[in-house]
């Protein structure tokens, strides 16, 4: 195969994807649905896995840990309404592909990632693509990013017990944050929004990530 045939290849494997998995079940936001269209989640998986990448379900990235499914991913940064001036904290980068999928959607994203490995190859996958608006930090990001906030929006990528509470102190007022909440065999995904008087939280619908760890995970 030459190399634009290839590239056709994985194009058309990618609208497919937008089409019948994410707009066929009501992914409506045009800046989600061309971020999920432009972004090449090929780059972001493993080699032996590569024949997947547009297939409706998360997939292994080694270590224990997984790039999650492309409906997850557009749904719930859909969820979070991000303008285009809107700085976006990210727990748990994995591969690196929501991070680039919020990358197209806010100004800047700030991703942590607790396994060194994994943060080192986020970053060069990220570089690789010339994505230029992501921070790739390493550390427990259950406790939040204490020194830069406060965001946005904010997008837990693994499973925790409850909110952890650093993150709803990083969170601007007006602003939304998603997580799954609930054990490791069992969470729904929830949504967030933090209001001066009283914050407001809606439980969504069971779904299944791999655990947050750290001070305020599992
Ligand atoms: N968003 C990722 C998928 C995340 S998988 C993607 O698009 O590929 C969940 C990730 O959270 C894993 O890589 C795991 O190592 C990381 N993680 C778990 N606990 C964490 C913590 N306390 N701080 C930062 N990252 C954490």
């Amino acid at each position: 195969m030459t190399r634009q045939s290839e590239c056709c290849e994985w194009y058309k494997l990618r609208n497919q994807m937008v089409e019948d998995q994410l707009i066929a079940r009501g992914i409506y936001d045009p800046r989600v649905i061309h971020a999920m269209r432009t972004v090449k989640r090929h780059k972001f998986v493993p080699t032996d896995k590569l024949s997947k990448a547009y297939e409706d379900g998360p997939l292994p990235i080694g270590l224990g840990q997984t790039i999650s499914q492309p409906y997850i991913v557009a749904h719930m940064s859909e969820l979070l309404r991000i303008g285009p001036n809107d700085t976006v904290l990210e727990i748990g980068t994995g591969s690196g592909y929501q991070a680039a999928v919020l990358s197209h959607l806010a100004n800047h994203v700030i991703t942590v990632e607790t396994i060194p490995l994994l943060a080192n190859e986020a970053k060069e996958t990220i570089q690789s693509m010339g994505i230029k608006n992501i921070s790739v930090l390493k550390g427990d990001g259950s406790l939040g990013t204490p020194h830069h906030g406060p965001y946005d929006a904010i997008i837990v990528s693994a499973a925790a017990p409850r909110i952890p509470s650093p993150l709803i102190r990083q969170l601007k007022t007006g602003g939304m944050l998603v997580a799954p909440i609930g054990t490791k065999n069992s969470q729904n995904l929830v949504l967030y929004k933090k209001m001066v008087c009283r914050s407001v939280q809606k439980t969504l619908y069971h779904v299944r990530f791999v655990s947050l760890i750290g001070k305020w995970g599992v």
